[in-house]
């Protein structure tokens, strides 16, 4: 054992099993402290969208830190508005932002906004879907439509009801005159990659405005350009009043941020929220150049074009394999459901160099960087071919 895995083991928490020591990356290669390389299709699961290193990143945080890491929400820094107006323009709501440091406490926000709003209109409650993630806080915990991550940690927070994902019929009985928002994902992620079917988010919109209720989508993990377009939401003809994001937006730099149309813009007002470190000028600064780098370099395009010979191969490989049962997902989003286990299977593919995350039992996800090129799309899909069990 190494002495770093050596330190890890005797003094982290147990809450992960965690791979090996990975010691530098460069776009979607890893390398551990062996010097064993991998084709990281994990990328930080859905985080580094311009993989390892990237110059534009390194530049970013290096300029910023020379400058001013850290000021606080007490006082405006340079990047934040710049990075506010540029999401308000990408999502297409047009309103305002509210900057955090992770997902769970981007949806935190989406909670308290819908608490605030419905408050003088009698409601609180969030009707969420089942199978979905929305982080481990108390209240994201009871958001998550997953009892085995609420296991052990009752009392649940109150508020919360569930419904079956895809399901129209099942929402609307899901919904009371309590109900002030709806809370979904594009395409669930931890949930096994299953993208919201035609007309769902669409169903969700119609029923909201309905019911007086608001709209929100969790674009936390289906967000900054991961399926091809700048928002999940964005392949659907539906729009939130409010949405989350983080993993993506400021390649592996710890942000989060909610993005509203301007009828809930001014819900919470000083004093309501805050965070502490939430939009700092680093972050900002970080966050910003990812989104401008991934303008400039085209990879939304990319990554819808490689998203598709990377789908196009896994059905390949369907047809060939009797052990892949689906392939599902957009974009660099994508999920082969098995007819066994994933996570032997994904161990496997480590030991020939090709990190993938299992999620949902028996699902394979691969969410590699949007710099990721054709021939390391191929050379996943080789690997693939020789360790998927012939099933
Ligand atoms: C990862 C994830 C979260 C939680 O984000 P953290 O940054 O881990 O708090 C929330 N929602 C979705 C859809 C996610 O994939």
């Amino acid at each position: 054992m190494s002495e770093t895995r050596g330190l890890y083991e005797r003094y982290v928490m147990p809450t992960y099993r965690p791979g090996p020591v990975l010691v530098r990356g460069k776009g979607a290669l890893a390398w551990d402290e062996e010097g064993k390389e991998y084709l990281d299709f994990a990328a930080g699961i859905a985080v580094c969208q311009l993989g390892h290193a990237h110059p534009a990143v390194t530049a970013a945080l290096r300029e910023q830190a020379e400058k001013l890491t850290h000021c606080s929400n007490l006082f405006v820094n340079e990047w934040q508005p710049r990075l506010a107006a540029k999401l308000s323009e990408i999502g297409g709501l047009g309103g305002k932002c509210f900057f955090a440091n992770s997902g769970a406490e981007a949806n935190e926000c989406l909670i308290k906004l819908a608490r605030k709003w419905g408050a003088p209109r009698g409601k609180f409650e969030v009707v969420a879907m089942e199978h979905s993630f929305h982080g481990r806080t108390l209240a994201t915990l009871a958001a998550t439509g997953q009892a085995k991550y609420r296991k052990d940690f009752g009392p649940d927070v109150p508020g919360f009801r569930h419904a079956a994902f895809n399901d129209l019929d099942a929402v609307r009985a899901a919904v009371t005159e309590k109900t002030a928002a709806i809370l979904c994902e594009a395409v669930q992620g931890e949930g096994g990659v299953i993208p919201a079917a035609p007309g769902f988010l669409e169903g969700l919109r119609a029923l909201c405005d309905e019911k007086g209720m608001l709209l929100f989508f969790d674009e936390v993990q289906c967000g900054v350009g991961r399926t091809g377009k700048w928002f999940g939401f964005q392949h659907y003809g539906a729009k939130p009043d409010a949405f989350s994001m983080a993993k993506g937006i400021a390649n592996g730099f710890p942000m989060g941020a909610v993005s509203a149309a301007p009828a809930v813009s001014d819900v919470l007002t000083a004093g309501t929220h805050a965070s502490t470190f939430g939009g700092n000028p680093l972050a900002s600064a970080v966050a910003l150049a990812t989104l401008e780098t991934i303008e400039r370099e085209g990879l939304l395009e990319n990554a819808a074009a490689m998203g598709a010979r990377l789908a196009d191969g896994l059905r390949r490989l369907a047809a060939e394999k009797g052990c892949i049962r689906d392939v599902r997902g957009l974009g660099l989003m994508r999920g082969a459901e098995l007819d066994r286990p994933a996570a032997p299977v994904a161990l496997a593919l480590r030991e020939a160099g090709l990190l993938c995350i299992p999620t949902g039992e028996r699902v394979l996800r691969f969410l590699p960087p949007l710099v990721v090129s054709a021939a390391q799309i191929d050379r996943a899909l080789e690997t693939l071919a020789k360790v998927l069990p012939e099933g």
